[in-house]
């Protein structure tokens, strides 16, 4: 497994930080827990698409393409990164959004991701909730087929074979970060959406034999539907890297209790975790996704999952700009 072997532009800053957390591994009494600092990526506010990015928008420019086609929901942190990566090689960016969360208020539609989308000048159209968001981003991509341009469609999350080599990557990096360091990786936990965050890390961390355990905390979807979608792009991506069969169907685990009333809404344990790591450590979390990935972990934690001893790397898949969107639906 090679991945200088695709093509590649650099947008990441890249070997993020793996930081320990002192007073939170201390308030919880054990494990000692590490975080993996992807939401310092950089680009357009940081976060974990943009690693996927970094292989995404090379296949676009080796395509000839001049505008990229994305799309998520309201607040999409993935949505954001895109159109920061399409400023960045000179591209434009057409973002679709499905009105995903309802009762939406002001700052949702407003403020946070969506801000930062309009300031990197996207093109921004909305479909509603259930739509066929695939369907759509073909349709766009005819529409600007037929006005001569030369459009590239990313799926939503950047989830695919091509972006989760991001983290593949991210693996790698993290692993290298440990031999050096002298760290025994026992666990790596993070927030799990469109799957392609964990199959490249499973990959990585399988092709490698490192025999360290990764948890997905889903944010959206049940159990077996995270772990089959997770599955089905995990050994895509092994065959596409080069190392097929390296992953197995119960290598991909999934905690999917942690969800709450649906993707995007808040719960409080979300709450109490983002606010928990603001005040012990001064680190953010976002509402979506890694707060309650946070929320998830700190809570398997309390019920014994994980040895008090172990050593216990979070994945900080970014996010911060949510916040903004979510102002006034946090508790303080
Ligand atoms: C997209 C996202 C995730 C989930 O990553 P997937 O690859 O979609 O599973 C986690 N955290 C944040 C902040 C995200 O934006």
């Amino acid at each position: 497994m090679l991945l200088s072997r695709f093509p590649r532009v650099s947008l990441a800053h890249l070997p993020t930080p793996l930081e320990y957390l002192p007073r939170l591994s201390e308030h919880l009494g054990g494990p000692h827990i590490y975080v993996k600092r992807d939401d310092c990526t950089g680009l357009g506010t940081g976060g974990n698409k943009t690693r996927k990015l970094e292989f995404l928008v090379a296949d676009a420019i080796q395509k000839n393409a001049d505008v990229i086609i994305t799309q998520g929901a309201v607040q999409s942190n993935h949505a954001r990164q895109t159109a920061a990566a399409a400023c960045k090689v000179g591209m434009e960016c057409e973002l679709i959004f499905e009105k995903r969360v309802k009762d939406a208020d002001d700052a949702y539609k407003n403020s946070g991701n969506v801000l930062l989308d309009r300031i990197f000048g996207a093109n921004i159209r909305e479909v509603a909730k259930g739509s066929d968001m695939n369907a759509a981003m073909e349709a766009l991509a005819d529409e600007l087929r037929a006005e001569g341009k030369t459009p590239y469609i990313v799926p939503g999350g950047g989830s695919n074979t091509i972006g989760a080599l991001g983290y593949i990557d991210c693996a790698l990096e993290f692993m290298y970060q440990a031999n050096r360091d002298g760290l025994v990786i026992d666990h790596v936990v993070h927030a799990t959406g469109s799957a392609g965050t964990q199959a490249g890390l499973v990959v990585g961390l399988k092709a490698t034999s490192s025999n360290i355990p990764l948890l997905g905390i889903g944010v959206n979807a049940p159990k077996d539907v995270q772990e089959e979608k997770v599955w089905q792009l995990a050994v895509e991506t092994a065959e596409y890297v080069g190392a097929p069969g390296c992953v197995q169907r119960e290598d991909i685990v999934a905690n999917c209790d942690y969800v709450g009333d649906g993707y995007g809404v808040p719960t409080k344990a979300m709450n109490d975790a983002v606010m928990l790591l603001a005040r012990l450590e001064g680190l953010l979390f976002d509402p979506v996704y890694s707060g309650k990935g946070l929320a998830g972990m700190i809570d398997l934690i309390k019920t014994g999952y994980f040895g008090k001893a172990e050593n216990i790397v979070f994945v900080h898949t970014g996010g911060v700009a949510g916040l903004f969107g979510y102002s006034s639906q946090l508790q303080l």
